[in-house]
């Protein structure tokens, strides 16, 4: 990968601390005591639960940390551990039964569906496994979405841009369908930066492409990353990866293992 790249990628370290006490308000406003301003992601006793038959699911036990803005981390663990369901909160893809989220100083929880969608248009990145293009646009298209919302300007030229840096200029009218496995998710990543995300999370960004093919996403994104500046929150079962990241955190059956520092 580029060294400069993976150095400054490197030098950003994903600090997880022992979350302050709880809060006792869902006044948005509020202030979250010690934590330092620097926190981008933070997370207290978030708890997931779904209803089973006649009890309940725990799938999210407890969970809490803190993620200072700038550094990369990755969450690891089995499949069912838990990492999709505690991205898809940190993004406020979902809500927790239990805890909160305060994203880049906002409480998730105050909230409605509009004003986390918002946030997230403004503020958060997302990568899915399964690339989640919309089918009936072009690549350049698919990365102009969120510029539009967003109503930017010279949105063309911008998404002209993040493609040609993930080596998809040549590729700008293609359909998804029109396109191999890896150019979709390098389209994804371009479209995931496109609103240059103060955060972005990635769910196993190469889980469906074979070795070769991860590799380069992988490189594509820390290099964007490194690029953008942007905190980034990977999940992935490659060890070698996660070391890449500043930090690694592990859960095991819905609970945090990694122990904070
Ligand atoms: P991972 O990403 O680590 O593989 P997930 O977060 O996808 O794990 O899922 C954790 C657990 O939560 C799994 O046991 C899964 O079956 C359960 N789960 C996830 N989503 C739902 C849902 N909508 N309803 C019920 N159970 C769910
Ligand atoms: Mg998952």
């Amino acid at each position: 990968m580029h060294s400069t790249a993976f150095a400054a990628s490197c030098r950003a370290r994903c600090v997880l601390r022992p979350a302050p006490s709880r809060l006792t308000t869902r006044d948005p406003d509020a202030t979250l005591g010690p934590v330092s301003s620097s926190s981008i992601l933070e997370v207290r006793g978030l708890t997931k639960t779904y209803p089973n038959g006649s009890g309940t699911l725990t799938v999210l036990k407890d969970i809490s940390f803190s993620i200072v803005a700038g550094s990369t981390c990755a969450i690891v663990g089995p499949s069912g551990s838990g990492k999709t369901t505690l991205l898809g909160l940190c993004a406020g893809l979902d809500q927790p039964t239990a805890g909160e989220v305060r994203l880049d100083g906002q409480d998730l929880g105050v909230l409605d569906e509009d004003g986390r969608a918002r946030l997230r248009n403004e503020r958060v990145g997302f990568v899915f496994q399964n690339f989640q293009l919309i089918p009936a646009l072009t690549a350049l298209e698919n990365v102009m979405v969120p510029l539009e919302l967003r109503g930017q300007r010279q949105v063309r030229e911008a998404g002209v841009e993040l493609l040609r840096r993930v080596g998809l200029g040549e590729r700008l009218s293609h359909y998804p369908a029109q396109l191999s496995g890896g150019e979709q998710q390098r389209v994804a990543l371009a479209r995931a930066f496109s609103n240059q995300p103060k955060i972005l999370f990635a769910d196993e960004p190469t889980g469906n492409l074979d070795a070769e093919t991860g590799h380069q996403i992988i490189e594509n994104l820390f290099a964007l990353n490194a690029g953008a500046g942007t905190t980034l929150v990977l999940v992935t079962h490659d060890a070698e990866l996660a070391q890449r990241t500043g930090r690694v955190v592990q859960l095991k059956g819905g609970m945090m293992l990694t122990p904070a520092s």
